[in-house]
Parts: C-alpha cells; structure tokens; sequence
C-alpha cells in the first residue's frame, strides 16, 4: 500500500507515538564472551578465534568490562540494576552468526525502569522538558557483517561478531520526530560522557530502531506501530518519522489497518519498504544459555560504579548557566562533547580575573574560533595541543584592551602553532594604542584628507561614520584601540 497524500488538516488530527530501540556498541577491549580483540577496521575475520567461529567445544566466558558498563549506562538513565540476571539464546540461521544463535537477554535484563529527561526547543522556541522512560536495558552480542554486493559472491567478516552490544528499549513516550532527535541526542551524549560507546553512527556503533504508530488525537489505545529497522543517522530517523506517520495515517483514513512489520528506510527514495519476509520469518526460540552462569550484581559494585560516573551532560548544561553566567545557547553547545566542556572550564580557572563577562569572551572565543578549527581540521580537542592557560591569556589580553578582537584572531595561528600570546603581542608590537594624543593626531589629519566625507555626514548621512573609523583603523595597522577611536572622532565630528 503506497502513501496518498493527506490534507495536513487531516494529519493534525493523528499523533504519532514513537518508542525506540537502540544498540550501541560498547568500547570494550576485547568481545563479549572471549579475549578476541574489537579493534575497528582490522583486515577482515582477523579478530576471530575459535569461539567468535562458533566452533564446537567452545564455552563462552563473561567478559566483567562489558557487564561494568552497563551498569553505568544503567544508573545514569535512572534505571534499577537487577541483581541477578540471565542470558539467553536467540536462534536464527544467517551467515553472519557462525554459532546459530546470539547471546542475549530476554526475560531478566539487567537494567529496567528507567528514565531520561530530555529538552529541546519546540515550534514557537518554548524549551520544553520531558521525562522519556527506559523501559530495559539489555546486553547481548553482535553479529558479524554480511558484505553482498558484489554480483554473485557473498562475503562475509566475524570481526564483528561477539562484540558486546548494549539495547536500550524506551517506553512509547515519543510524540514527534523531534521529541526522536532530542533522545537519541541524549542518549548517545550520555554513552560518550560515560566513555561506554563511541557514538559513531557512520560505522555502526550506535544503531536504532524506530517503532512507530498513530492514533486520534485524544485517543487512548495505541495503534498498531510498524519498526523501521536499523536507522544510522539522526537525519534518516526524522524523515522515516515524517514519511511513517503519514503513510499510516493515509491507511487509517482509508478505512484500513497497519500492519505490524519489520520496516526498511530507502534513504535514496525517502520512503520505509516491508522487509522481505524472508528476512523477518523469525521464531527465536528463546532458551536460557546453559553454558554460562547468571550474572550477579551485588551492591557494592554497583556504590563503586556510582562513585565514578561523571557529571553528565544535561546537569553540567545547567551548571554551565548558573555557575559560569553562560546563556542556554552556549551551555548547550560548549557541553555537547565531555572534554569540550572540561576545556572550557580550564580556560576559565586559568583567567587571572575570573569574572562572568570573561567566561562569556571564553565562550565566545571557543564557540567561534576553537570549534571551526576543530571541525575544518576534523580533529577532537584532545588533538587542538593548545594549552587553556593560552586561550585565557589571549583571551585577557583584548579582555584588557590590550590587543583588539581583530588582532587576536590574527595571532591565533601562532598561538596554536605554540607561541605564547604575550610573547607574540610583544615580539611584533602589536599592543594597541590608547594614547590620546596620537590618535587625535591621525584622526585630524584623515578628516582634513576626506573633507567631502566629512560634509557628508555633517549633512545628515551618519553611516559615514564607518568610514572613518576603518580610515584611522587602517592607518594605524589596526592597532588604534577602537573605543578611543570611536570616541575621538565622536568629539571631533558631532561638535
Ligand atoms: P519487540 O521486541 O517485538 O520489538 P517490544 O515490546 O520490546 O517489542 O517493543 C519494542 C519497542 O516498541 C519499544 O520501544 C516500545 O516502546 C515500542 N512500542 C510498543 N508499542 C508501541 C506502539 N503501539 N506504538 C509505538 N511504539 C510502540
Ligand atoms: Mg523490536
């Protein structure tokens, strides 16, 4: 059944109710039940011994890292940690899964009932604030990866198989595409901050699953939702959102009924497609693993893991806004990466006068100058190699109005090649000038050179001003102070 168009009066009338599934690769040393190793990008089936083969004999051993992690994953989404739980065994037949079946969890997971508040910016630019539950938090173990498209043969590389996953489960609390977007934001913001997953949706660290149903608005049951299966972009989730609420609803409104499938995003076409139903005709046959014993939890492990979570992103947002005066804006983008925020915080101990209006010009002089750099260089901050003690002294030096803003960006590269910001504004004498005297001097003689201008703008056209101010400027090699500038030349030409 194909999409008919629907009047958006129509659409207006549904709500899409959204719960999402994802898996994120944990950054684990080695695989799940054994030592091979998890190194992305190896030559292919290198990081494979006879247990990731699926060789008989074998027995898996629990890998205690992967079970840490998710733990940590658990008590930062607010979940409860079971203190015993099981796996199990999921069946399927397909080349990727050497064993027949994958390790997972089913009836006990580890983590459960769970939350996360999330907050984004709504239609009319309302910060709205939203509790999403957890619903499980899951461990089990990825396959490998089929490679088909060459003509007629089949690849196939274990790298893959056995490295941990973690599966969040969330309640079917969504309501919009951009409630989606908002979550999974936060969700792998949390990972990252945690330092469990690298969040990397191009190489397939962190994937999702999309189920998705409509009903009346004021309606109380839900409807039949379809899950539109391994999304890796936070883009694609939008738009098979969009496209999903409004195929459903042309069904509903037709007098027809969804039906519950498995669903694929043709990015290409913008649409989701039925899976074939020879990839969906599953019955797990779910059994308890027998070769590996329940996973116990106590108390004091979970205190101990506690102990260490950091201050994850949304807290150190707010924190950001009362503690260093930030504005919303700017909390939100200087906390999105955990070492961005903890640099910005080291630039900031390291001012000598530690005043809001200067955590501002961080801000600004990071936002700006630091974070264009990084993203043109396509390199992380740990990479930047600038030290904080430069930046806050850069930063103080126009804070001062020793240097200009404009001078400041001109030394940036030598500042970032290694040079210290004084030494460099004292080597090429570059201090502005303030001294009154020889700026009133340069002034006059520009208004003497320029009198049309100066008729000008004593006959009404004030934007000349501009001019002036970029003529003395320039004749000074940009090292006039521009207040004084501006103000000079407010006593010379508004007299
Ligand atoms: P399965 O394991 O078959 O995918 P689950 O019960 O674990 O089924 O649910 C998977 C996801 O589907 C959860 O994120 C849940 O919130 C979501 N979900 C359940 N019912 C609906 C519905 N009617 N509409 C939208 N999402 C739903
Ligand atoms: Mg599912």
């Amino acid at each position: 059944m194909s999409a008919t168009t629907v009047s958006p009066e129509i659409l207006n009338t549904y709500e899409m109710v959204i719960g999402l599934e994802v898996h994120a690769q944990l950054l684990t040393k080695t695989k799940a039940f054994c030592g091979d190793s998890t190194t992305f990008g190896a030559e292919p089936n290198t990081n494979t011994s006879p247990l990731t083969l699926g060789h008989p004999g074998t027995l898996p051993v629990l890998n205690r890292e992967m079970v840490e992690f998710t733990i940590r994953m658990g008590l930062a989404t607010n979940s409860s940690i079971r203190p015993v739980s099981m796996f199990a065994r999921k069946h399927y037949f397909y080349p990727d899964l050497p064993k027949g079946y994958q390790i997972s969890q089913y009836d006990d997971p580890i983590c459960y009932d769970g939350h996360v508040v999330i907050e984004y910016e709504n239609s009319v630019k309302e910060t709205i604030m939203k509790r999403i539950g957890i619903t499980r938090i899951h461990l089990e173990e990825d396959a490998g990866k089929s490679i088909h498209d060459l003509d007629l043969e089949r690849l196939v590389d274990l790298n893959r198989a056995g490295v941990p996953l973690i599966e969040i489960v969330s309640e079917p609390d969504i309501r919009s595409e951009k409630e989606a977007v908002a979550y999974l934001t936060q969700i792998r913001q949390t990972l990252l901050y945690l330092g469990i997953c690298d969040g990397n949706m191009e190489e397939g660290s962190l994937r999702c699953d999309v189920n998705i149903s409509v009903r009346k608005k004021g309606a109380e049951k839900y409807g039949t939702r379809a899950e539109v299966k391994n999304m890796n972009s936070f883009r694609n989730v939008e738009k098979a959102i969009i496209h999903e609420f409004q195929r459903q609803v042309a069904i509903v409104e037709a007098g027809g009924t969804v039906i519950q499938q498995p669903r694929m995003w043709e990015a290409g076409e913008g649409v989701t497609r039925p899976l074939r139903s020879k990839e969906r005709a599953h019955d797990y046959r779910y059994f308890p693993e027998p070769d590996l014993p329940p996973v116990h939890v106590d108390q004091a492990w979970i205190d101990r893991v506690r102990a260490t979570l950091p201050e994850l992103a949304l807290a150190r947002k707010q924190r950001f806004i009362a503690e260093f005066g930030l504005p919303m804006y700017d909390a939100a983008i200087l906390t999105v990466e955990r070492d961005v925020a903890q640099y910005f915080e080291d630039c900031c101990m390291a001012l000598t006068e530690r005043t809001k209006e200067r955590f501002k010009l961080v801000s600004n002089w990071l936002m700006t100058e630091v974070l264009r750099i990084l993203s043109e260089k396509k390199i992380s901050i740990a990479e930047f190699g600038v030290a904080p003690q430069a930046i806050a002294e850069l930063v103080e030096l126009f804070a001062s109005d020793v240097i200009n803003s404009k001078v400041a960006k001109e030394i940036f590269p030598d500042v970032i090649a290694g040079k210290s910001p004084k030494a460099i504004v004292d080597e090429r004498g570059l201090a502005q000038v303030s001294d009154t005297g020889f700026i009133v001097e340069i002034v006059d003689r520009i208004l003497t050179e320029n009198q049309g201008e100066v008729d000008k703008y004593k006959g009404g056209r004030k934007n000349v001003f501009g001019f002036f101010v970029g003529k003395t400027l320039a004749a000074t090699k940009g090292k006039a102070n521009p207040k004084v500038v501006t103000q000079i030349l407010q006593e010379r030409l508004d007299a």
